[in-house]
């Protein structure tokens, strides 16, 4: 059978590994496996969301409310928008992919960075769009507006902080390569590790009420998933002026994000001293990662997420994370972005303490 022939070159994302396959493939015990390959909460979730959803398990028969009324007013008060900036996904992954439907057409370029969150490929790629990515490693506003005026791009990603690297523009960086876009141009402003990133440096928080209103171009990601340690939920945001939302909305399904999603993100929002908790033990743990690389001479990027990257000279990430995995240990292997290191989501002190065993160990 003939497919769109779009998908030809296109590969499947290759999501971090699940515990179920650890316990399979290698006979870890599933209390022995720990899993720091998909950036989620060690804490898991808040106790007040589990205990909501528990609440509301009975409801699961209903169709969500389409309106989302409830969830979209929590977050329009939250970040002083109104509820018509405001674009719910399954997942923030859900809403890159409205606007990709909702602005590419056949042949047109699409702007990232060199090294970046892969699903931003995919979906311009199914599009029929043309990738272009910026030569350096890192986010940098002059190689971003150096490209663009070469090729004028339909859509420009900005991912602050950046996965998989975990560094992060200043927000005065990130304005300076909004201010050289033509108003055409969709700007999507990737936060989906916000949380973290202000609470490391208050110059790089991206205010959605001012992104848009400065940049009515611009749209503004969030995520459920990560501080709020709601990865299983599936639920996210595209904050962004009313126009946008509403060419958004024209690609959007009914009823996209489930019921006990919407209810467990709107107590989410309310147990913000969970996130602060989180957000705060996520660098104390980190600054054991950065340690322990000084000491085994290993290369890292200063990370804003939660999140870190190892970089090795003389020996094979695959093969470390091969190895790691034979012992319970998750991490991501970055040699699909041709890079040769792991990123290792922090995990929490017990977790971390098991890494650092094991790591050593591999150390062939
Ligand atoms: C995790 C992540 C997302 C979105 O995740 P969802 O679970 O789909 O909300 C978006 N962008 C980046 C850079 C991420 O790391």
């Amino acid at each position: 059978m003939k497919f769109n022939e779009n998908l030809e070159n296109l590969k499947v994302y290759e999501a971090g590994k699940p515990i179920e396959l650890v316990v399979r493939e290698f006979g870890v015990e599933p209390k022995d496996v720990v899993k720091l390959a998909s950036n989620e909460n060690p804490n898991g979730t808040s106790p007040k969301v589990v205990e909501a959803v528990r609440d509301f398990a009975t409801k699961m028969y209903l169709y969500p409310d389409d309106s989302y009324f409830e969830l979209k007013g929590a977050l329009a008060s939250k970040f002083n928008v109104d509820e018509k900036n405001i674009i719910l996904g399954a997942g923030s992954d859900q809403v890159l992919e409205f606007a990709t439907k909702a602005k590419l057409k056949e042949g047109d370029k699409v702007l990232m960075n060199k090294v970046t969150f892969a699903m931003y490929e995919i979906y311009a790629k199914v599009c029929g769009a043309e990738i272009v990515r910026t030569d350096g490693l890192l986010h940098n506003a002059q190689q971003f507006k150096t490209t663009y005026d070469k090729l004028k791009p339909a859509i420009v990603f900005i991912c602050v902080p950046n996965n998989p690297l975990g560094e992060c523009m200043t927000r005065a960086e990130v304005y300076d390569i909004l201010s050289h876009l033509d108003k055409d141009t969709l700007a999507i402003v990737d936060c989906a590790y916000m949380e973290y990133a202000a609470y490391k440096n208050k110059d790089v928080l991206i205010e959605p009420r001012e992104l848009i209103s400065k940049f009515p171009n611009a749209v503004y990601l969030g995520t459920f998933s990560k501080a709020y340690g709601l990865g299983g939920m599936r639920v996210g945001y595209g904050i962004g002026e009313e126009s946008v939302i509403k060419a958004f909305y024209k690609v959007r399904p009914p009823f996209n994000v489930a019921n006990l999603s919407a209810l467990a993100a709107l107590a989410a929002l309310k147990d913000e001293e969970f996130v602060r908790n989180s957000v705060e033990q996520n660098f104390e743990e980190m600054k054991r990662y950065e340690e322990f690389a000084i000491e085994n001479g290993i290369e890292t990027i200063d990370s804003y997420t939660n999140f870190i990257t190892y970089f090795f000279k003389d020996k094979s990430s695959k093969e470390v994370a091969d190895a790691l995995l034979k012992k319970g240990i998750i991490v991501r292997d970055l040699t699909s972005y041709a890079l040769n290191g792991i990123r290792i989501t922090i995990g929490s002190s017990t977790q971390n303490d098991r890494f650092f065993e094991e790591f050593k160990k591999v150390q062939c």
